[in-house]
């Protein structure tokens, strides 16, 4: 990713992505806990270099970051033991590195989450945790999100938040009965589903763009190889046994 730091008018830095061709750019995905080698498998499918980022180190020329799902009570007690991480997080988006948090990655961006204390706060939005009740309370649904794709995108909602506000500056992507399921900042994209669960790469693709990446023009937003196992090849365990196949 070229980053132009400008110093415009009113003396505030401002930072400027040229597009960059795929095949230099890195997005990485935040390997803390959590759903990492379904979207490292997405990236994949486009063709894009996704890295697990574990430490410090990970974090140089990053175009785009993604907090996955999982807990967030979890992540953030990692990213409070793991404060540099977190100082890192703020530091690069800060610089321009774009963000995407899924599910309970989104409750990590959100400057406000009912009854709790923010975490990374990146995100003028308002997030309820479980709403939905216990994990019994995940489903599965489709829909058209016109900014996204123009094919219906199918959407996996597992024990998943509700937006319930967003604040200036941020737009609703996508709003189902009474909450908002999708929004997104000019840096950030929140979602309370989880794309990487299902074979559509819409939504990685979106969120390439926004990085800045220039991806060919293809706009299938479903692949059809993908399936509910494909990214246990990213697995030790999934080598492993096709080691142990090949040796008998
Ligand atoms: N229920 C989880 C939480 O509140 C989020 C679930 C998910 O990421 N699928 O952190």
């Amino acid at each position: 990713m070229v980053v132009l730091n400008m110093v415009l008018g009113d003396n505030k830095p401002r930072v400027f992505l040229l597009k960059k061709p795929v095949s230099t750019a890195v997005i990485g995905v935040l390997d803390l806990q959590g759903g990492v080698f379904e979207h490292l498998d997405h990236l994949q499918r486009l063709g894009i270099t996704g890295i697990r980022v574990k430490e410090l180190a990970d974090f140089v020329n990053l175009a785009g970051l993604i907090i996955p799902g999982g807990e967030s009570t979890c992540l953030s007690r990692l990213l409070h033991i793991y404060g540099e991480i977190r100082e890192i997080i703020i530091q690069q988006f800060q610089r321009g590195m774009k963000i995407w948090g899924t599910c309970a990655g989104a409750i990590l961006l959100a400057r406000s989450v009912v009854g709790e204390l923010s975490h990374l706060g990146l995100i003028d939005i308002e997030i309820e945790r479980n709403t939905f009740g216990s994990q019994l309370g995940s489903f599965t649904s489709e829909a058209v999100i016109p900014s996204v794709s123009s094919q219906p995108v199918p959407l996996t909602f597992i024990r998943a938040p509700k937006i319930t506000r967003v604040g200036k500056g941020v737009d609703v992507l996508l709003r189902m009965e009474d909450y908002i399921a999708a929004a997104e900042s000019p840096d950030v994209l929140v979602t309370v589903f989880h794309p990487e669960l299902t074979g559509c790469v819409a939504f990685h693709r979106y969120f390439a763009h926004k990085c800045g990446l220039e991806l060919p023009d293809d706009t299938t937003a479903i692949d059809p190889t993908w399936n509910n196992k494909s990214w246990t090849r990213f697995t030790r365990i999934a080598y492993r046994t096709r080691q142990m196949r090949s040796r008998c």
